[in-house]
């Protein structure tokens, strides 16, 4: 399972539609939190997204609206017995929030907080992915994130490996595995029964920024792209001051990088409520494009090149 769901879409500030940025990847039963903004742990209650399985927040930059949430999340989860530690990932300063954190107010939490500094280029290699730390352009230290799936090995073709006189059981797992197996004295080569490798799944997300080359890079092929959508056109001045992107320029990004779906989302509250001139105006350039609302969820398939 990998699943996005979208917890928080509005910029800068809540309104009565949207909370203010928190994105929810559910890969496998483990929960990733990227960014959280006020009011995140009421709507993963909303959404029924789990809080046990949360192992990391990993945060783009330390406005208000991208990581208010943790404090009130941390103390519901520390009542709700957690003893195990939690990651909190973030640009320079993380330390100093780790910090506060536990200074702020008159409560324990019975688990530790686990703060780690992040700089563009570095890398966060778990067991069957890794999340790849981009350069953002933002008005203050900023960080976007890609989650990248290990290649899958290729499709088993059982019914080869029956006429080549493979018996079926453990000999098959080892073909599977990419080693060779003997067979009444003829070797039998994995590759030639495993078809070529099958990438994995990739998912972008932006946090707040121009439209830069590290997430062009990161975003070549990916199943999702998350960015800044702050703006509309006719805004693009006060983007371009603000440190945020538009619409359209989030679209001709996803289109140079060919990526299979692109969301909208941090959108500012002038657009809250009818978003309609973001989309249009992205879909002029990109029609693979939706408009984040505060808990969708999207489901990424495998997409195999077979
Ligand atoms: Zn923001
Ligand atoms: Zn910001």
């Amino acid at each position: 399972m990998l699943r996005v769901t979208f917890l928080g879409t509005g910029g800068s500030l809540p309104t009565p539609e949207r909370n203010p940025s928190a994105v929810m990847v559910n890969r496998e039963g483990e929960l990733m939190l990227f960014d959280c903004g006020e009011g995140t742990q009421q709507q993963m209650m909303r959404a029924k997204t789990g809080m046990k399985a949360l192992s990391s927040i990993f945060i783009s930059h330390f406005h208000a609206d991208h990581m208010l949430g943790i404090p009130g999340l941390i103390q519901t989860m520390s009542f709700h017995g957690r003893t195990e530690p939690l990651k909190i990932y973030g640009p320079h300063w993380v330390h100093e929030f780790a910090r506060i954190l536990s200074a702020l107010g008159y409560y324990k939490l019975r688990f530790e907080i686990d703060a780690i500094d992040l700089s563009p280029g570095d890398v966060i290699k778990r067991d069957d992915y890794s999340i790849m730390v981009l350069k953002t352009e933002h008005s203050i230290p900023s960080l976007g994130y890609a989650l990248v799936e290990n290649e899958r090995s290729g499709k088993f073709n059982r019914q080869k490996a029956i006429e080549l006189g493979v018996p079926p059981g453990p000999l098959f797992s080892k073909l599977h595995r990419g080693e060779s197996v003997e067979v009444n004295g003829k070797v039998i080569h994995s590759k030639d029964v495993v078809g070529a490798g099958r990438p994995g799944r990739k998912i972008v997300y932006t946090g707040d920024t121009r439209p830069c080359k590290a997430i062009l890079e990161a975003s070549k092929d990916a199943d999702l792209l998350i960015h800044d959508s702050t703006l509309a056109n006719d805004q693009q001045d006060w983007a371009i001051e603000s440190m945020h992107s538009t619409a359209k320029e989030a679209a001709v990004l996803a289109k140079e990088a060919n990526v299979l779906k692109l969301v909208l989302t941090h959108i500012s509250s002038r657009y809250s409520d009818d978003p309609s001139q973001l989309l249009k105006e992205a879909k002029e350039v990109f029609d693979k494009v939706i408009v984040a609302d505060d808990l969708m969820e999207l489901d990424i398939p495998y997409r195999d090149r077979t």
